[in-house]
């Protein structure tokens, strides 16, 4: 039984821009200093095997959602972003991903695949696809209520407890009882600190015409992003829109999601500034729909799944904005914690790891609204010097530390 307090689709998942991608908001590094190299690559090779699962599961139950896996490429627009490319670069290196998994492209190969300007070197990744996201969860949708899954729409859950959920107007006995609220999770009695909701933002053109798509030479419908600090994300959609999204919105006091929130003329504009220098060819092209919403944040940015077999409860996510493949993965680790059958997955780092709470208010609306503004300053330090915004990225660090 799915209770959602909208329609299917409603939350990020109808929403977002469509990248189904292998790669973690976690580093492998980071997985190695909580639980060991061998469980970082697996955590990894898990999450790039992922994107398999997903065409098996759409061709089965064939779902049109557009989906084509070009790959992604990351571009670097200066010499600090090169060096954070070279980094990631390294860092699959040292722990045995291959050429195969992730590499630079040759000037010659980025502009066969993505003939943009102001790029100096990218890097090149398989392990990503981009899709209709609102046609996946719709075409999901239909499929779990062909097994027989009851899909109650405009049920807001209030609360729940252990065997417990309560609605707005009804109350609802359950063995188990799993959460996966993301964006929405603060509205809940008793988790306002457990994500935080930050907006990301999107825009999408009219379809570019023939002569504009062989200038921009996007043939293979790669997504594309570059290595700033504040992210942008892009992908071809099948009928050859540019979709082009940002996130770095003001967090709203309290942890807020309101609709009205879903749109933000000056971040939109903002976002269609970034597209027209990151594609020049935009520049011919009327932006057409803009569209908004909130993701989850855990305190520790880092998503986990967990499971208590005593009480049944269970959560998913806090995916960071990376969760179109995660939310696969992270569904499946959970299914075999309910069953209990000691597969593999439920061994993987991000099992019963979950984060430390936000601090309360108004520390939270200072940090993260802090850390949003040093993100982007340091960008504009980075293009404008070429070096390193060394006092900024401490802090940053610092702040995004466990
Ligand atoms: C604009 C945007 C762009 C993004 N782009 C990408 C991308 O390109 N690639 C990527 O991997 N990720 C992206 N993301 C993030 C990704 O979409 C999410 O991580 C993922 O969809 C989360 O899926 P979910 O099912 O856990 O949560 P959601 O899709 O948010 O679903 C949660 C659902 O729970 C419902 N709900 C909430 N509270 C209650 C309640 N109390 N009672 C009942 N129902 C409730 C909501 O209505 C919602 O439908 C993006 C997100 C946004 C907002």
């Amino acid at each position: 039984m799915i209770f959602e307090s909208n329609q299917i689709g409603f939350g990020a998942s109808g929403r977002n821009g469509g990248w189904c991608s292998g790669f973690l908001p976690v580093t492998l590094s980071e997985l190695e200093k909580t639980h060991g190299r061998i469980a970082a690559i697996e955590m990894y090779k898990e999450s790039f095997r992922t994107l398999d699962e997903i065409e098996n599961v759409i061709t089965d139950l064939q779902i049109d959602c557009d989906y084509h896996r070009g790959g992604t490429i990351n571009g670097a627009t200066n010499l600090v972003q090169k060096s954070r490319v070279d980094a990631e670069i390294s860092e699959m290196r040292r722990f045995g991903f291959g050429e195969d998994d992730y590499r630079t492209l040759t000037r010659d190969e980025l502009s066969n695949r993505l003939n943009i300007s102001d790029v100096i070197t990218a890097s090149y990744t398989p392990h990503c696809a981009a899709l209709n996201p609102a046609k996946l969860v719709q075409g999901l949708a239909n499929a779990v209520e062909n097994l027989g899954v009851e899909i109650y729409e405009n049920t807001n859950v209030v609360e729940y407890a252990d065997r417990h959920v309560k609605t707005q107007n009804h109350g609802c006995k359950a063995n188990i009882v799993i959460r996966a609220t993301e964006g929405f999770t603060s509205q809940i009695k008793r988790h306002r600190r457990t994500l935080a909701p930050l907006y990301s933002y999107m825009v999408a053109t009219e379809p570019l015409t023939p002569r504009q798509l062989s200038t921009l030479g996007w043939q293979n419908r790669e997504t594309y992003h570059d290595a700033r600090n504040m992210i942008i994300y892009a992908q071809l959609t099948q009928d050859n829109r540019i979709a082009f999204g940002g996130r770095g919105a003001p967090y709203h006091f309290a942890s807020r999601v309101k609709p009205q929130y879903d749109v933000h003329t000056e971040i939109h504009e903002k976002i269609i500034r970034s597209m027209r220098d990151v594609f020049r060819v935009s520049r011919e092209l009327e932006v057409t729909h803009r569209w908004g919403g909130p993701l989850g944040v855990p305190r520790n940015w880092k998503p986990s799944v967990n499971f208590d077999p005593k009480t049944g409860l269970g959560s998913l996510g806090g995916y960071v904005g990376d969760g179109v493949a995660a939310a696969n993965l992270a569904a499946r680790t959970l299914a075999h914690l309910i069953i209990n059958d000691k597969h593999p997955l439920t061994d993987l780092p991000w099992v019963n790891h979950p984060s430390r709470k936000w601090e309360i208010e108004p520390l939270r609306y200072i940090g993260i609204n802090g850390l949003l503004k040093i993100s982007e300053s340091m960008d504009d330090h980075e293009s404008k010097h070429n070096k390193p915004d060394k006092i900024r990225s401490f802090i940053l660090e610092k702040f995004l530390g466990d």
